[in-house]
């Protein structure tokens, strides 16, 4: 019987991809994937710091694998990813956890194989945390898990220092790829029939500034326009201070572009923003959203809010929910301020009690799923085009998202998955849409 790992990923979307590439790795190295720990040669933990509760999860799951260990001293139990990477951390979770055998940080993951080889062969503890940006080597190639999507990095870190944010100092300045290897990998993923793709950075409105050979996000979202074949593009995620009315041109004029923009608003009050350093007022950021509705004007647009920010009053948080009213948001990601530990928002005065932040997030939640169970009436009747992206064996119903993001859940006798479909939508089913399939794509 072959060796066998086990990946826990926390967090965003962009751990999710970097767990794609570690099970690369893994792969590369003879292992494949088992289900739990028992079977497991293997078992990494690919943290994240960026949200509380994350990093609370990481450490149960860590923690409860002392008797395993204890049971199977083989196994290799490997923590790695963003949290390891800030302050102390590292140190202070190989004093807590002293069966875990290696800790790396996240600009040593390309190193992954050396890494666990080195592990093997010497059977020795591995503690390695990079302090500094490495260059972009390419070393292991993602082992891909959510067909018929993909995610492509374009580029890494970040340079903005949201004063809420700890992304900056656990994954450094930003670092762009270069164009043609971005566009190399998207061609592949079309011809291997993915058929969304999601260009993934901090912010991605910044690649190919730190190039300097000429590369910017337009002029990429450009090149992959030749790219033939029928997929969709989205991005993840933009930033309003660098997003411009030429990013919204680029967009519509990319045939394979959907018509869905992610731009983060985080707060609706000017003070607040400032607070939170991110370099844009609510009027530029209205300013953008026409720029998007008047080059795009069925563009759907998202947005991700944090409620209860250090000294967020009622008022602050009316402008919130004014923005929300004023743009029609079609979806939002909408989060409670928690401090995390090594920000400027962390020590600031006016931190705000739990009991206001849940009832503020509460009023914005109602507000926003009203909102989107209105919108989602609007599409009873019309035939959408869906990606089949999985099957809900609860609902024993197909589900996938119409280029603006829509969920929508339908029936098939035959295995649709990674196909365009035509479905004609009947219901809603709170914020999603249930409805009949009329036609699959004829390939
Ligand atoms: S743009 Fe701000 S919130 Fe986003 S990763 Fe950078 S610092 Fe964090």
């Amino acid at each position: 019987m072959g060796k066998k790992y086990l990946i826990y990923t926390y967090g965003c979307q962009m751990n999710v991809h970097e767990s794609e590439k570690i099970a690369g790795a893994l792969s590369g190295m003879g292992y494949s994937e088992c289900s739990s720990v028992g079977e497991a040669d293997v078992i990494v933990f690919n943290t994240c710091c960026v949200r509380e509760n994350a990093e609370q999860h990481a450490f149960g799951n860590i923690g409860a694998l002392k008797k395993l260990k204890a049971e199977k001293p083989d196994l290799v139990i490997v923590v790695c990813g963003c949290m390891t990477q800030q302050g102390d951390f590292a140190e202070r979770l190989a004093k807590t956890f002293p069966f875990v055998d290696v800790v790396i940080g996240t600009y040593n993951l390309d190193d992954f194989a050396d890494i666990l080889k080195r592990k093997i062969e010497t059977k020795k503890r591995i503690i390695e945390i990079l302090e500094r940006n490495g260059e972009i080597s390419e070393k292991n190639l993602p082992l891909r898990s959510s067909y018929p999507n993909a995610w492509v990095n374009i580029i890494y870190g970040c340079n903005n220092f949201c004063t809420y944010c700890i992304v900056p100092y656990v994954r450094g300045r930003e670092r762009s790829r270069k164009a043609e290897d971005i566009i190399g990998e998207v061609k592949s993923l079309v011809d291997e029939g993915y058929k969304e793709i999601t260009l993934l950075g901090q912010n991605v409105d910044s690649y190919g500034k730190d190039l300097k050979d000429g590369s910017s996000f337009v002029s990429l979202i450009d090149e992959i326009a030749k790219i033939e074949g029928k997929f969709r593009l989205r991005f993840m995620s933009n930033h309003p201070k660098d997003f411009d009315s030429e990013v919204a041109k680029a967009i519509k004029n990319n045939p394979h572009a959907a018509h869905l923009i992610h731009l983060p608003a985080q707060s609706g009050s000017d003070r607040i923003l400032k607070l939170m350093n991110r370099r844009y007022t609510v009027n530029d950021y209205l300013a953008k959203i026409e720029a998007i509705k008047r080059e795009i004007p069925d563009c759907s647009v998202t947005t991700d809010l944090i409620v209860g920010f250090p000294t967020e009053t009622e008022d602050d948080f009316s402008d919130t929910l004014s923005l929300c009213k004023k743009v029609g948001f079609d979806g939002a990601f909408t989060f409670v301020y928690s401090p995390r530990e090594g920000t400027k928002a962390a020590t600031m005065e006016g931190q705000i009690p739990d009991e206001v932040k849940k009832e503020r997030i509460m009023r914005l939640v109602e507000y926003q799923n009203g909102y989107n169970r209105e919108r989602s009436k609007e599409y009873i009747g019309k035939t959408v085009e869906i990606l089949a992206e999985d099957f809900d064996e609860k609902k024993n119903k197909y589900l996938g998202r119409d280029e603006y993001g829509k969920m929508a859940y339908f029936e098939s006798k035959e295995n649709v998955i990674g196909k365009l479909v035509n479905v004609k939508i009947k219901s809603t089913g709170g914020m999603s849409l249930i409805g009949e399939l009329v036609e699959t794509e004829r390939v």
